[in-house]
């Protein structure tokens, strides 16, 4: 048996078509069932439904095979265990740093001030700004970070942004990248070796998916 771990919502969403390109049709819709095991229409295959931030927890300890989580995460954790061989290309927005509009954001690091910064990445984040050399107070939250600034909580946010939409509707404004953002098919190191029969042709059928998508999205670009 084969386990994938998986997040509802956009990541699931995200990967049913390349699951479908694989060969692979969940049995159950995890928006309606509350089934957190779901069979496929593999016999040896199954999924798992976790939370984004625990995807790699499940594959580092090898209670899932295989799972698919998002670059922030995975930097969060850390990836000990964990194979990373495939970049699926979807989920995709940038971690940036955003504060509220009008802030001197560049002025206040090359004064040196010190900044509050509230994030759900206060890893990533802690090496980001050592890297730059700027010093920070981080305030660890695990939702809701546009709010942050607004309140007085904080000077500026590290957060996931894809449109920006909520950071205008806000008030605030990104003012730096820290790293762009897709999610990751990630493999367990031991798994890997002992069940390679089984795991390496998944690995080579995304593989497949996500050229034949981006192809065809190409072809519909080029059509235009
Ligand atoms: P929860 O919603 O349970 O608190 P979460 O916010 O981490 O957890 P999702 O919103 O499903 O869960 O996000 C899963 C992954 O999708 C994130 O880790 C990130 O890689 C990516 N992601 C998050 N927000 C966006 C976005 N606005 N656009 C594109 N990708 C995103
Ligand atoms: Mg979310």
């Amino acid at each position: 048996m084969i386990t994938l771990a998986l997040s509802k919502g956009r990541i699931f969403d995200e990967t049913l078509p390349l699951l479908e390109q694989a060969g692979i049709r969940p049995l159950a819709d995890p928006e309606v069932s509350r089934k957190l095991i779901i069979a496929t229409s593999r016999a040896d295959v199954r999924l798992i439904i976790v939370r984004a931030s625990d995807t790699p927890t499940y594959v580092q300890y090898g209670a899932a095979d295989l799972g698919i989580a998002g670059k922030d995460v995975l930097l969060e954790h850390g990836g000990a265990g964990l194979y990373q061989p495939l970049d699926l290309r979807i989920a995709v927005c940038r971690l940036m740093v955003a504060a509220p509009e009008g802030f001197d954001y560049a002025g206040s690091v090359q004064q040196g001030a010190r900044l509050r910064i509230a994030t759900k990445y206060v890893k990533t984040a802690r090496e980001h700004f050592a890297a730059k050399g700027v010093h920070v107070d981080l305030i660890k939250l695990y939702g809701s970070m546009e709010l942050a600034p607004l309140v007085g909580l904080a000077d500026a946010i590290v957060d996931l942004v894809s449109t920006g939409g909520t950071l205008r509707a806000n008030r605030l404004a990104a003012v730096e990248e820290i790293v762009p953002i897709s999610a990751r098919l990630i493999v367990n190191q031991a798994a890997l070796k002992l069940k390679r029969g089984a795991i390496e042709p998944l690995l080579d059928a995304f593989a497949r998916a996500v050229a034949a998508r981006d192809q065809g999205n190409r072809r519909d670009a080029q059509a235009l």
